[in-house]
Parts: structure tokens; C-alpha cells; sequence
């Protein structure tokens, strides 16, 4: 089979990897990839904004899969146009992607079929979404509704930290993605990443992570696109999965049937396990970046062949192995990440540094004059695998120091909520 693969993150060398030892596959591209990505693909450089290249480029070489890794491109309906052409395609249409792309529309899906997620209010002006902070109180949480980079969330202690945020989603700090918002229910808990793979009516429970997203130890500094992460999550048993599965993954795609638009790709569910049981926060309808890599690192079934039956809609007879080991990634960073990340600087040792169990999945480098080079905030995910989290965090940062790259850092805390627990002192 002959596989595109759209991407260029840690997420995607991950996929790439993955798909790369599939037995199925026959060759695999990425556009526009990375300097990891290319050692198990040939890179192509396509627009992937031009869906029309894309599909020609797919019936050029025969590409019987689309696997698309970011949100972008499914919310600008690459997904639909290939479909149109008679590509198979792994994620979801343009109207499904509004999951991720529209908070007020996945709160008014649970509204509508009654999906446990905190009480919500959506609002097109700065006059009735202060009235209704003043009248629910703090803390509270204010969310633009639409793509805003992970930037457009305020989790508000105080009544006036939300009305600021109130006024700076009107004031276009988010652009079109803040000309709606919606205001919530603080939820409190333990947050879990859930990732299902969907066909439109069959869900495949795909396991579940736990990020940091915060920049510095302890959980401190400002968010981040993701500081490292853990899988499985120790908070996600059994009972919680089946309670989620039941609760809020089974109605939404039931509820995205109904509506005319079932949804197919990988269904991410941020959630909180609160006393109440669990919550939906937000639907992302991609893997998570870096859980992602994690949980490549523990799939022992073949990738290429589950993302094919996705596209197919014959998830309904799949079945997932998994390892029953922790796998655990460190995130370096380019100085300066998340604000002003300072890029080009040579990286050495990537290529060695992983041993036995452990992987180097590039996110934001690039080659110069031969070198490897910082090209983005998020570099390099550093990913071990070990019969425990403690073992598998030690792995992971033997391999973090042999790279040589004084102008990166990292988090040297990744997995402690899950050691804490291991140790039984949570
Ligand atoms: P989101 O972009 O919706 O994932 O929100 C970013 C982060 O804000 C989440 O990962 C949570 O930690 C936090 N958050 C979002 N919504 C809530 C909520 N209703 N209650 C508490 N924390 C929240």
C-alpha cells in the first residue's frame, strides 16, 4: 500500500515510524515532514491548502491512504476534497472537525445529547458574557470559540481575570477564532487524554495519556503545547474507560450520526475524572502532540492496518495489542519556548542517543550545511519504554543528556504524578 502521511511534528514521526513497520506498507511520503519523518519516508513538498495538488499528487503515485496528523488541514476540509477525488483518507470531514474547531458546537452536542461536560453558557458579545460571569462567580473558565493555538482558554480564579478575558477575546486577540465564546464550570480533578479511533458508527479504544503542560517543573510558567507525557494514565482504569466509552464517546458519535455528520479519525477526548465521574472538557479530532508519540511507542498492532480499516469503516472487527509497559516522553525546547523560542542552533547527537527501548522523535528540526538545527519552539521528543514510569522517566533523561545542544532544554519532572502514585504516596 502506498501511504501520504501530512505532517511535520513530533506526532507525525511517530505515525511514520509506526506505519514504516507495517508489513502492508509499500512506500510511504510525508509533505512536508521533517529531518526524522525522512528516515522512514520520501518528503514531498505539497500545499497541503491546495486540496486539488493533493489529490493529484495522490492519484500520480498511487496513494490508496491519506493519514492527515494536524488539525488544520481537517478543519479546512482536506478530508472531504480527497474523499470527493476517491482517496481513502484517515480523519474527519470538515463538518465533523468542528468538534475541535467550534467550542459551542461540541457543548451544544452534549447539551443536545446529554454528554456529562461542565454547564456552559455561549456568547457573541462582551455585555452578556459579563453578566453571566457576575452571576455564576469564580473560578470559572472562558474559552474563544474557535482554533486559537491553544491560546484562547483562561482558566479564571477571579471574576475580574475572566472579564479581562472577556474583553480580550472581543478585542481580536484571537482573530475570527474569538467572535464567539464560551464561558464554563470550573471543573476540578485529575485530566486524562482519551484517544479513540472512529470509522462513523464503531469507536476503537486507543488508550489514554497524561501531558504537562506547563513550561517548568512542578507544573509552574506558562502552557505550553505540551511539555512531555506518560501512557498509560494510572487515573484511567478499566472502569473509568467503560464508564467513558458509554457515557460520552458512544452518544457523541450517535449524536454526530443524527446531525449528518458522522465523524471517522481519531476522536481525543481531554477529560476530568471528577467526583462526580467524568467530564468532557474539550474533543480535539487528532492524536495529541506528544502523546501521540507515547502511545506509538506501546501499539503493538499494525498501525497501517487499523487507520486503513478506519477509513474503510470496518473498525467494528478490529482488535488493539498493546504493551503493558509505561512509555514516557521529554519535550525539549528551544530557548525561549513558548514565547519567543530562539531557532537555528546546532543539535548533536540525536541520532545516538536513544538506546535500547528508547526513540528520538524530531518535532521542530531541520537540516543546514549538513547540521541539525532548532527550526521551532518544541525540538525533539525524547521517548523511552519500561516495565515502570520510574524506569521509563530515567531511560528517557540518560538519553535527553547524551545530546549535545546547550541552547535546549527541558522539564526534568516528566511522569512525577504517575511515580507518586506507583510509590503509592498519591
Ligand atoms: P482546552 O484548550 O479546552 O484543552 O483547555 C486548556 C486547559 O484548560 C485544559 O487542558 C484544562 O487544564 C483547562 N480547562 C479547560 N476547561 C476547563 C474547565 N471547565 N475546568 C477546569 N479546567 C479547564
Amino acid at each position: 500500500m502506498n501511504v501520504l502521511l501530512i505532517g511535520s511534528g513530533g506526532r507525525e514521526h511517530a505515525l511514520a515510524w509506526k506505519i514504516a513497520s507495517s508489513p502492508k506498507l509499500t512506500k510511504l511520503y510525508a509533505a512536508p515532514g521533517n529531518p526524522g519523518i525522512a528516515e522512514h519516508t520520501e518528503l514531498v513538498e505539497l500545499s497541503v491548502t491546495d486540496h486539488a495538488v493533493v489529490a493529484s499528487f495522490c492519484r500520480d503515485k498511487a496513494i490508496e491512504l491519506v493519514v492527515i496528523g494536524p488539525e488544520a488541514p481537517l478543519v479546512d476540509g482536506l478530508s472531504d476534497a480527497l474523499r470527493e477525488a476517491g482517496i481513502k483518507v484517515f480523519g474527519p470531514s470538515k463538518a465533523a472537525a468542528q468538534l475541535e474547531g467550534s467550542k459551542g458546537f461540541t457543548k451544544d452536542l452534549c447539551a443536545r445529547f446529554d454528554i456529562p461536560t461542565a454547564a456552559y453558557g455561549r456568547f457573541d458579545n462582551a455585555a452578556d458574557a459579563r453578566a453571566y460571569i457576575e452571576s455564576q462567580g469564580a473560578p470559572i473558565v472562558v474559552k474563544a470559540d474557535g482554533l486559537a493555538a491553544g491560546k484562547g482558554v483562561t482558566v479564571a480564579m477571579t471574576a475580574q481575570d475572566a472579564l479581562d478575558a472577556v474583553d480580550a477575546c472581543f478585542d481580536g486577540s484571537f482573530g475570527a477564532a474569538g467572535a464567539e465564546l464560551v464561558v464554563e464550570e470550573f471543573l476540578e480533578g485529575e485530566e486524562v487524554s482519551f484517544f479513540c479511533l472512529c470509522d462513523g458508527s464503531a469507536a476503537l479504544a486507543f488508550g489514554a495519556a497524561q501531558d504537562h503542560k506547563r513550561v517548568g517543573d512542578g507544573d509552574t510558567g506558562p502552557n505550553t503545547g505540551g511539555m512531555g507525557a506518560y501512557s498509560p494514565a494510572p487515573a484511567f482504569t478499566h472502569e473509568v474507560e467503560t464508564a467513558v466509552m458509554h457515557d460520552i464517546i458512544a452518544p457523541t458519535l450517535l449524536g454526530m450520526s443524527e446531525i449528518g455528520m458522522p465523524f471517522s479519525g481519531v476522536l481525543f477526548a481531554g477529560l476530568m475524572l471528577t467526583k462526580d465521574g467524568p467530564k468532557l472538557i474539550e474533543y480535539n479530532v487528532r492524536f495529541g502532540d506528544p502523546e501521540c508519540q507515547v502511545l506509538m511507542m506501546r501499539l503493538d498492532s499494525d498501525l497501517l492496518e487499523v487507520l486503513y480499516a478506519a477509513a474503510e469503516g470496518r473498525l467494528a472487527d478490529q482488535a488493539l495489542s498493546w504493551s503493558q509497559d509505561t512509555a514516557l516522553t521529554v519535550v525539549m525546547a528551544a530557548e525561549g519556548y513558548p514565547a519567543k523560542p530562539r531557532t537555528g542552533t546546532v543539535i548533536k547527537g540525536a541520532d545516538t542517543a536513544a538506546g535500547e527501548g528508547a526513540k528520538v522523535f524530531h518535532a521542530g528540526t531541520a537540516l543546514k550545511d549538513g547540521a541539525l538545527v532548532a527550526s521551532g519552539g518544541r525540538v525533539l521528543n525524547v521517548t523511552a519504554k519500561a516495565s515502570t514510569v520510574r524506569e521509563a522517566q530515567t531511560m528517557a533523561y540518560e538519553a535527553v543528556d547524551r545530546i549535545d545542544w546547550p541552547e535546549g532544554f527541558c522539564r526534568r519532572d516528566i511522569g512525577w504524578r504517575a511515580i507518586e502514585i506507583d510509590r503509592g504516596s498519591v
